[in-house]
């Protein structure tokens, strides 16, 4: 039987690169695409070391219309996986059009390579940001959407565009998947997160305090409505994120339609209950001191994922133990990220 070919973009990031590696466990052939903005080429060479053979890897931006054709149009792709984005929050309130320009833009001139091509099946990296302030809780995909950041925007509008696409033209089938917070690592301790610079996520900031690169992590807030004051999220091991997508796209594949579905555990946990969860894992204390709510930070997040097990027959299968154990053994094996 032939494997479909599989276009990554983003395939050396934090999700594509584990993604591409559970793919290729699962029968499918995959072409990356990466312009390394946020990630290193040594990721491929750790891919080729995983995998047992040379990654099919084409560096370009996603923004450029030549380069996303000349990927598609030379080879069978049957599906994209659309990772490449921008993703820090903060930055995005200071440089708007970059997180429009290459989060929406990229996905536009994407779609468009792909409709030239007659590929229409594609799996969309969208996020828990689009429910804004949860007004119920666990989320259920049709809880209201809205956003108080431009990356938000940018997922939201990406959405909302891949909508009017799927409704335009019955040919495309479309996943739409809304990621919770994904952490952790592969177990082998060879990928994982490498954020550029201060860390703006919970955990690469705790692994870093563990490994001895700073002091203490900030407790951003202690007077939340939740149970021990602290910020309370829905992280899910990135290996379980990366099965998540594999079986959207056999869902899209196999059923030719669409689908918007979470991807979360179901369970939250508190800032306090991750750092406890860290230094059993780790047997390295994180010191941590409280202070200022972050601005635009919510109190609890946390997903009803009963319509992934449903529908594409998923469930999260490691818990906040791996979760923790397979960080630290990226952040402890690699203190310096993928840098050689
Ligand atoms: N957080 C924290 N200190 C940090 C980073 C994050 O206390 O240095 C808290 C944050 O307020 C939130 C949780 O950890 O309650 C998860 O934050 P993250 O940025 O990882 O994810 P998001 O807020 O996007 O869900």
């Amino acid at each position: 039987m032939t494997r479909p070919l599989i276009l990554l973009t983003g395939a050396t990031g934090y999700i594509g690169s584990h993604t591409w590696l559970a793919l290729l466990a699962s029968g499918f052939d995959v072409v990356g695409v990466d312009n390394f903005s946020n990630s290193s080429r040594e990721t491929l060479n750790r891919l080729h070391r995983l995998s047992g053979q040379t990654p099919d890897f084409v560096e370009a931006d996603v923004c450029s219309a030549a380069a996303m054709d000349a990927v598609i149009r030379g080879r069978r792709v049957a599906a994209a996986v659309h990772f490449a984005a921008f993703k820090a929050v903060g930055e995005s309130a200071s440089q708007p059009l970059a997180y429009y320009a290459n989060n929406v833009g990229g996905l536009l001139t994407l779609c468009q390579a792909m409709q030239a091509n007659d590929c229409k099946t594609l799996v969309f990296s969208s996020s828990a940001t689009v429910y804004g302030n949860p007004q119920q809780l666990p989320i259920r995909e049709d809880a209201p959407l809205s956003t108080t950041n431009p990356y938000g925007a940018s997922k939201l509008i990406s959405e909302n565009m891949l909508r009017d696409v799927e409704q335009a033209d019955a040919a495309w089938a479309i996943a739409l998947l809304r990621y919770f917070n994904p952490v952790g690592a592969h177990e082998s301790g060879l990928i994982g997160e490498d954020p550029r610079g201060t860390p703006n996520n919970l955990m690469p900031y705790i692994t870093q305090v563990a490994v001895g690169q700073r002091a203490r992590l900030q407790v951003f807030g202690n007077d939340y409505d939740t149970p021990d004051g602290t910020g309370v999220r829905d992280y899910i091991h990135v290996l379980d994120l990366a099965d998540g997508h594999v079986q959207a796209l056999r869902y899209l594949l196999g059923q030719r339609r669409g689908i918007t579905a979470n991807l979360g555990t179901g369970v939250g946990y508190s800032v306090l209950e991750m750092v406890r969860a860290f230094e059993q894992a780790s047997g390295h204390p994180v010191p941590f001191e409280i202070v200022a709510r972050r601005p635009g930070d919510i109190g609890a997040c946390y997903a009803d994922p009963s319509r992934a097990r449903e529908m594409l027959g998923w469930t999260a299968q490691r818990g906040l133990a791996a979760m923790c154990a397979d960080s630290w053994r990226w952040q402890s094996q690699n203190p310096h990220g993928m840098a050689p």
